[in-house]
């Protein structure tokens, strides 16, 4: 039992570093072609004459280069992990520096889908969750790039949320679920408004209200307060840390989303219970 349980779980952990490779791909790549389609979107609307069909550029095409030098970067180069080590963190062609990130990410995902395959072995639940995880990583590293929290993986992911629910993989029963999803979006709306109607500014953005509505279908109702609850509490810490680093952004603006995904993964891994019980309510 526990000897295949570990074998499921490190095959997992494998599939994930694999996942974290296109992950990052996505993190780097979807922001860029949303611009491009806003950038034609606003073009056909000022009824520019259409431009050339650029060359095209998505998740597949073009392969990975190295953005310095243009070094293409062979199957062997792209092994997750293992390369970044054996090449030393730099471009095999003219030397630059990778960014850590690209590993890290993989690594957390590897070991995100090994702890799901873990805590739930041989279910389909370990999948949903996976795939739970997968998405909320990519959301808060693209809204932590680019305060963007795509509607191309928010939405997917209430859905997702929902049909979990219907299948039984999150033990959240469906009228607690599409409570969840309501509740989550409605309550942050209301608090935009708020802020809004009163200081004049945003203090969020339509992203977080879909990624919250999001989290109510995957943990229900019940959750929103612990994860709110949670998300400030990190999103406190983080901007201190930033503050005294001088890490803040121009504006001294940090997005919300990557707070609310750590509340997520904690909501995950250790239960929205826990994370009322730690605070002490
Ligand atoms: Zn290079």
């Amino acid at each position: 039992m526990w000897v295949s349980q570990g074998v499921d779980s490190a095959l997992a952990g494998v599939l994930g570093l694999l996942i974290g490779s296109f992950l990052n791909v996505v993190i780097y790549r979807l922001p860029k072609m949303l611009e491009r389609q806003w950038a034609a979107d606003c073009a056909a609307i000022d009824g520019a004459a259409p431009e050339a069909p650029a060359e095209a550029f998505n998740l597949m095409v073009p392969h990975s280069r190295c953005p310095q030098c243009g070094h293409a970067i062979r199957w062997y180069e792209n092994v997750p992990v293992l390369s970044y080590v054996v090449l030393r963190g730099r471009c095999s062609s003219c030397q630059t520096r990778i960014s850590p990130r690209y590993p890290i990410v993989e690594l957390v995902t590897g070991l995100l889908f090994a702890w799901c395959v873990w805590r739930m072995p041989g279910q389909w639940a370990a999948l949903a969750w996976c795939g739970f995880s997968a998405a909320l990583l990519t959301l808060a590293l693209i809204d932590w790039d680019t305060t963007l929290l795509p509607d191309d993986i928010t939405l997917p992911l209430l859905w997702a949320g929902l049909l979990a629910a219907i299948l039984g993989f999150t033990g959240v029963n469906l009228t607690n679920a599409v409570l969840g999803a309501v509740a989550g979006y409605l309550s942050l709306w209301g608090i935009y408004w708020l802020f809004k109607l009163t200081t004049g500014k945003e203090g969020m953005g339509y992203g977080d209200f879909k990624l919250f509505a999001a989290f109510g279908a995957w943990f229900g109702w019940q959750a929103l307060v612990p994860i709110i609850l949670m998300a400030s509490v990190i999103g406190v810490v983080v901007g201190i840390a930033l503050k005294f680093n001088n890490g803040l952004r121009e504006g001294g603006y940090v997005p919300f989303g990557p707070f609310l995904a750590g509340a997520g993964f904690t909501a995950m891994l250790f239960g929205a219970d826990t994370i009322l019980r730690v605070v002490g309510l």
